[in-house]
């Protein structure tokens, strides 16, 4: 019998989000269930959006919940590299045996005619997609373009006709006609492949038999059995996990609950308590009980008992468990976990480095430093009276610069600096009177220690949580008022960049 083998295979791009923890969770207990082995790969083919600080945080946060495992890029394995930034060469020839086996094409178009037949069709009303402009190119044509260096990239051929059917674990048959497949770009012009090249590659030479993935992934099914078709290989089971969800049933997304595993690190959750409570999304105990550990969950695991219906990730319910975990603890167990959690020397370095110029004794220290440790800070609406500006106003400078904090891709100082600088230019506020809220909001005083260090220090999430708090405080924002701030927001914008220098140029 083959050994069972699943990964998880987060791409590099962001904070690490508690639905990678919950993916890979459910395929870390199918593994151990069936003594296989679970496998983590890195998938940052996206050059641009991956980063190593983003690696470096999600190992650390899974590592962090408790998961382990076998094969990885820091573990190493037989199939090193795990990192898909190293393994370059071997999607080149796969896109290359797929070009000669007649699957795959080289295809020349521009960006303008791309956009060009994307607004046809669109205006058409019809289906999108590529239309096989290049897909019967005369070799010689093919090769002499490619030898004068012309740009290209490598697409599949997809069938024009009938459905493809792909068999999944918890849905059964999921049929999807291949109209609705795009000839996806397997290779990109700069020579690295796309996700579902890559994908597919990998999980084929890792030996991977089971893909227990996010149902966003569910789209991109076709694609991936067309190639394990094209390349003569066996596909593995799929599983297309339920998604987590918001307490209204959205989505879950940062917008409306913090979706970082390092914000429930610093909120002082119990890792056992977190992956806990992700083995309850969609799935539970054969008693029904709330409180199990790893260990448990594996040893009574069954995938087929994951039900469909959309798991709601509340943090209430969270907090209940916790601290049903910290109540149950033996007392020595729960001061190592407290000394754990407020002395862990990486925090607590960059936190001394912020109160060191302005104690006078170390007693000093709970005062100044108390928000770092803090879930959210004691505030009123009269902790943000402002000399200059209306509790109006306070309120849309906060909630603006929420809005574009959530947008923010990399959280450091300069770009948390560089943000409330643009934000206030553009609201065309001082800084010294822009920067009161914040103080307030993030510290619960405006005399505190630099409050944009304290904002990078204490990460996405945390800040963002304060600020909504904030809000909230303030007597929150109406969906009449969010409109209107937008649209003003909009126009400010625009206004400014025709102002700005490198705007008129
Ligand atoms: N890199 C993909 C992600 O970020 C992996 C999806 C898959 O499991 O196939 O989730």
């Amino acid at each position: 019998m083959t050994t069972v083998r699943t990964r998880i295979a987060p791409s590099p791009t962001g904070d690490p989000h508690v639905g990678t923890a919950y993916i890979a969770l459910f395929n870390l207990c199918f593994a151990r269930q069936h003594g296989g082995q679970f496998i983590l790969r890195i998938e940052d083919t996206d050059q641009v959006r991956s980063t190593k600080e983003s690696e470096a945080q999600i190992l650390s946060a899974l590592r962090w919940v408790g998961l382990e495992w076998n094969e990885g890029p820091d573990v190493g394995g037989p199939h090193a590299p795990y990192r898909q930034s190293e393994r370059s060469d071997i999607y080149k020839a796969h896109a290359r045996e797929l070009v000669e086996k007649g699957h795959a094409f080289h295809c020349f178009c521009t960006a303008e005619r791309l956009d060009a037949l994307r607004a046809e069709q669109m205006a058409a009303k019809g289906a999108l997609g590529y239309d096989g402009h290049c897909m019967h190119l005369a070799q010689d044509e093919v090769a002499a373009r490619l030898a004068a260096g012309e740009p290209s990239v490598i697409r599949m051929i997809v069938p024009r006709e009938g459905e493809c059917r792909i068999q999944d674990m918890l849905r059964g048959e999921i049929v999807i006609p291949w109209s609705e497949v795009d000839m996806q770009v397997l290779m990109k012009a700069d020579g690295l492949p796309t996700y579902h090249l890559a994908n597919v590659v990998d999980d084929h030479l890792m030996e991977i038999t089971h893909v227990i993935r996010g149902e966003e992934w569910i789209s991109s099914g076709p694609k991936h059995v067309l190639l394990y078709q094209y390349f003569g290989w066996q596909a593995p089971v799929f599983c297309h996990m339920p998604l987590l969800r918001n307490p209204d049933k959205s989505k879950l997304s940062k917008r409306k609950n913090p979706t970082s595993i390092s914000f429930y690190e610093r909120m002082g959750y119990l890792p056992e308590a977190l992956l806990n409570y992700l083995g309850r999304m969609g799935w539970s105990m054969p008693d029904e009980r709330e409180k199990f550990t790893l260990d448990e969950m594996i040893a009574s695991f069954d995938l087929s008992r994951v039900s469909l219906g959309g798991p709601t990730f509340d943090v209430e319910k969270l907090s209940w468990l916790n601290s049903v975990w910290l109540r149950e603890m033996p007392v020595p167990d729960l001061m190592v976990a407290f000394q754990k959690w407020a002395f862990n020397p990486a925090y607590v370095e960059q936190v001394i480095k912020q109160i060191q110029p302005r104690i006078h004794t170390l007693s000093d220290a709970v005062s100044w430093a108390g928000f770092f440790f803090a879930g959210q800070v004691n505030v009123t609406p009269e902790s943000f009276a402002h000399k200059k500006l209306s509790p109006d106003e306070v309120r849309r400078v906060l909630q603006i610069t929420l809005w574009e904090i959530e947008a923010l891709r990399t959280w450091n100082h300069e770009t948390v600096s560089a943000l409330l600088s643009r934000v206030s230019t553009t609201m065309s506020i001082k800084l010294r009177d822009f920067m009161p809220s914040f103080f307030v909001a993030i510290s619960g005083s405006t005399s505190s220690t630099n409050v944009m260090d304290a904002m990078a220090i204490l990460g996405p999430d945390m800040t963002r949580s304060r600020l909504r708090h904030a809000l909230a405080v303030l007597g929150g924002v109406s969906k009449q008022e969010t409109k209107d701030w937008e649209k003003a927001w909009r126009d400010m914008s625009s206004a400014a960049v025709v102002d700005s220098p490198e705007g008129a140029a």
